[in-house]
């Protein structure tokens, strides 16, 4: 859980993070981006990856994500006890101070993973998800990207 304020400020923004997260977990059996920055015009997450994307795989995961926006799923939030958050979802990015309770942000059956910040509703409120660009450097996977009302 990275409580940064920009995340509180675009909750479409934050909202198609979860989105990439979690299409970037499925497809390379990859961690979640570990650094991120969220603006309402850009966005960028940042991967511990080997290589650049293919311009083909920046194509399947545009196709993915505006999948999964479509749908319309349900964003919702669940709470759990600390103990029984960790058998669950991966908690390593939470502070130590983070209290006894979790907040899950679940959206629909697709993602579920601790956060404070907001979020939209429901997934159509997002729009559409373009790739800006990609680059590698020195381990590390850069992803940018904006949001088009189309
Ligand atoms: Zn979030």
């Amino acid at each position: 859980m990275e409580v940064k304020s920009n995340k509180l400020y675009h909750p479409q923004m934050h909202s198609a993070e979860h989105i990439l997260n979690q299409t970037m977990v499925r497809m390379f059996n990859h961690g979640r981006s570990f650094s991120n920055h969220i603006e309402k015009k850009k966005s960028k997450c940042d991967y511990h990856f080997s290589r650049n994307l293919t311009q083909a795989e920046i194509e399947q995961i545009e196709l993915k994500v505006n999948e999964v926006i479509k749908q319309d799923l349900i964003v919702s939030e669940e709470f759990y006890l600390k103990d029984e958050a960790n058998t669950k979802f991966n908690l390593s990015k939470l502070p130590d101070d983070s209290g006894d309770k979790i907040r899950i942000i679940k959206i629909g059956d697709y993602d579920a993973c601790p956060c404070s910040g907001l979020h939209v509703s429901r997934t159509k409120e997002i729009e559409t998800f373009k790739f800006i660009s990609t680059d590698y450097n020195e381990g590390v996977l850069r992803i940018r990207f904006k949001l088009i009302d189309e």
